[in-house]
């Protein structure tokens, strides 16, 4: 990790079991958490009184100084257009816009200009589905997802469709939310001209099997899009080697700043798909009688981007490749090993989502107490955990439940933070149970 990025005075004061783990994982050459917690301006906040515990990453991450202060940096120094001005600050705004894309593809292991930048995963899926499925599938062909998709990966497939005749198909999931990869594999028929499948689950925590799904996929002749709204924050990345055809991330869960994000699409595919919004920015020439559009990735760009966004975004990938994502995938499995214990201790506490291979992600109902009940009460402690369907209504409807509610976790998570929050629980538990 490179010092200069980290280093920062302490503001939060670790306990000494924390502080003689961390040193413990410092002595052995691993990253110094305590220090990263206070790269987070906000997590040193109070919230009713008490110390924030902030246990709603898979929502939206909070984020460190260096990406605040790149986004005020943005506005402070270089705020122009971008590629359209020929002044200095113009080149330097187009610096950072492009820039990010750079980073990102780095990050990603992919090529920049297969890589169209967004205002996050729901638009990203929605170019697929407006600029590749649209234009390509016909009535009678299929559509498969799977049980346990985010409405972002299911409403915009049902929009087209309405508008084609194409059918949606629904790939199983078990009891425990694992993908039933056999079932998948049958699904994939004839018919079925995109599979779209979330990387990791933003209830379950469930990691699925990306590369072997994209391979029967290939195997096929199938397009697979996946989303990595999930994954990107968490796991180490190379999309090259999951031989899928798109992939989706959102800037806000990982780091950055909300409104940012990217699609990922082989090279055929952007080149084949018309563009989707049409203005400025997206073309080659504009006459009356017609307009040439410009290469990928510009071609699905109309319009002026979230400039300032994308130069917080390139610096959160700098701050999570500085710390590295191996590391961090390390860091957040025992922190959601070591809930799991915690919470299973917890008397008529019922876990939603057991899968082998999770992201930090513990949905969970207690007995007798409504998970927005539950919400409320941990929001007077200062604890933020979300309750609701999370985006996910057919999953709670296989589930039988109308919401859960939902611990997730981050890297400058601390087990202090989890007693925290399971101490809390047990309290509500026989407050309202
Ligand atoms: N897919 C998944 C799995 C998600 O968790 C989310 C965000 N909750 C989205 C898609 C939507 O992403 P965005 O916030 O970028 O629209």
């Amino acid at each position: 990790m490179k010092a200069s990025r980290i280093e920062r005075s302490h503001s939060i004061p670790p306990s000494h079991a924390e502080e003689g783990n961390e040193r413990a994982a410092q002595v052995r050459g691993g990253p110094d958490w305590v220090r990263i917690r206070t790269d987070f301006p906000l997590l040193a906040r109070s919230v009713h009184g008490k110390p924030l515990v902030y246990l709603d990453s898979a929502n939206t991450s909070q984020k460190p100084h260096q990406v605040i202060e790149a986004v005020d940096r943005f506005y402070r120094e270089h705020n122009a257009n971008v590629s359209r001005a020929v002044h200095q600050l113009g080149s330097e705004s187009t610096a950072l816009y492009e820039g990010a894309r750079n980073k990102l593809a780095s990050f990603l292991n992919v090529h920049r200009n297969e890589l169209v930048l967004t205002s996050g995963t729901t638009q990203a899926i929605n170019l697929v589905a407006y600029s590749y499925a649209l234009p390509k599938l016909k009535s009678g062909e299929a559509i498969l997802v799977t049980t346990m998709e985010h409405h972002a990966n299911i409403v915009p497939w049902q929009l087209v469709c309405e508008r084609i005749g194409t059918q949606l198909k629904v790939a199983p999931i078990t009891e425990s939310g694992e993908l039933i990869v056999e079932k998948f594999v049958e699904a994939l028929t004839g018919e079925v001209k995109l599979a779209c499948v979330t990387h990791v689950s933003n209830v379950l925590g469930t990691v699925n099997p990306v590369r072997e799904l994209a391979r029967e996929c290939r195997r096929r002749g199938i397009p697979i899009l996946i989303d990595g709204s999930q994954a990107a924050p968490h796991l180490p990345l190379d999309i090259a080697s999951i031989g899928c055809d798109f992939y989706c991330i959102t800037g806000h869960k990982m780091c950055g700043p909300t409104g940012t994000g990217a699609l990922w699409a082989k090279r055929e595919h952007l080149q084949a798909m018309p563009p989707c919004f049409g203005g400025g920015e997206m073309i080659r020439e504009v006459k009356f009688s017609g307009t040439t559009f410009a290469d990928p990735p510009h071609k699905f760009e109309a319009g002026t981007p979230n400039i300032a966004g994308f130069a917080g975004l390139g610096a959160a990938v700098d701050y999570l490749q500085d710390i590295g994502m191996t590391n961090i995938a390390a860091r957040e499995r025992e922190l959601l090993d070591y809930a799991t214990q915690a919470l299973q201790q917890v008397p008529g506490l019922r876990l939603i989502g057991t899968a082998p291979d999770k992201a930090a992600v513990i949905s969970f109902l207690i007995d007798g107490v409504h998970a927005h009940d539950l919400a409320t009460l941990l929001d007077q402690e200062g604890i933020a955990l979300r309750s609701g369907h999370h985006c996910a209504h057919p999953l709670m409807q296989f589930y039988g439940v109308p919401a859960t509610a939902r611990a997730s976790l981050a890297f400058w998570n601390t087990t202090e933070e989890i007693d925290v929050l399971v101490a809390a629980i047990a309290r509500v538990r026989k407050l309202l149970a």
